[in-house]
């Protein structure tokens, strides 16, 4: 355990599978650094509503990014209490029973209130490494001042967090071992393919960043 590792809160201690649970906050960064989309939850007015988003971890925080006039965006600037997830689907796990067939998965939740990224500079600086995360590192134009204005950001404290872990192979109980059933893991995983350039790109070669990646 770190300085940084959060102690569990009442509501990030696991109680079911807590084996299979950590606050480690260097397990809670890598998870969310493999991960593509957190899904952000929010109890609205009209009750709790859940949406995808893309995200990047910077530091110890989890940032986010969207229109300034949306919804969701205002909600996160104001403070608004607030649950994001982030899962890794790793595998499907079949077992030789239907109660016992799972999923292989390493996943995150971050609780609490996001802050307004309002100084020009730092925003500047989360969205850019928010862009080059998800563009794999190429540098696109950055945003003039007029997107930047269009553009909200918050940010939210890694401190309240859990990861969750399960792997390996379906746990059958003794009963079940002698059924001809098929049992096992089917592995899982996103896997980037060849890249696509656009056909007034100028530039044939595909980016060193775009090809480091591919499927082998
Ligand atoms: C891809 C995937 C599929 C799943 N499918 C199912 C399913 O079909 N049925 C099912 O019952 N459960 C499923 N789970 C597990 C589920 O996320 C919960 O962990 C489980 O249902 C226990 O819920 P609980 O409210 O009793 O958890 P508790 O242990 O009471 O949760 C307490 C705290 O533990 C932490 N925690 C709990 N779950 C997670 C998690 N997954 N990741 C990170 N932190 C966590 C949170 O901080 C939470 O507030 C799945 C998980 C994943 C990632």
């Amino acid at each position: 355990m770190t300085a940084r590792d959060a102690a569990p809160s009442p509501r990030t201690r696991l109680q079911r599978h807590p084996e299979r649970g950590s606050h480690e906050r260097a397990r809670v960064r890598d998870i969310l650094d493999q991960g593509l989309v957190a899904h952000v939850g929010l109890a609205g007015p009209e009750g709790p509503f859940v949406l995808p988003m893309a995200y990047a971890r910077v530091a110890d925080e989890l940032v986010l990014h969207g229109s300034r006039g949306s919804r969701l965006m205002q909600e996160l600037a104001s403070g608004a209490p607030v649950c994001v997830t982030v899962t890794l689907v790793d595998g499907l796990v079949i077992a030789r029973s239907a109660f016992r067939c799972s999923m292989n998965y390493r996943s995150v939740v971050v609780f609490g209130r996001a802050r307004s990224v309002d100084g020009a500079d730092e925003k500047r600086r989360l969205l850019d490494l928010f862009v080059r995360r998800l563009t794999l590192g190429v540098s696109p134009r950055a945003a003039s001042d007029e997107e930047l204005a269009a553009t909200a950001v918050v940010a939210l404290e890694l401190t309240e967090s859990s990861a969750k872990l399960r792997s390996g192979g379906p746990r059958d109980l003794p009963g079940d071992l002698e059924s001809n059933t098929w049992a096992g893991e089917v592995p899982l995983r996103v896997v980037q393919l060849a890249p696509r350039a656009e056909p007034d790109v100028p530039q044939t070669a595909i980016p060193p960043l775009l090809s480091d990646g591919l499927a082998g």
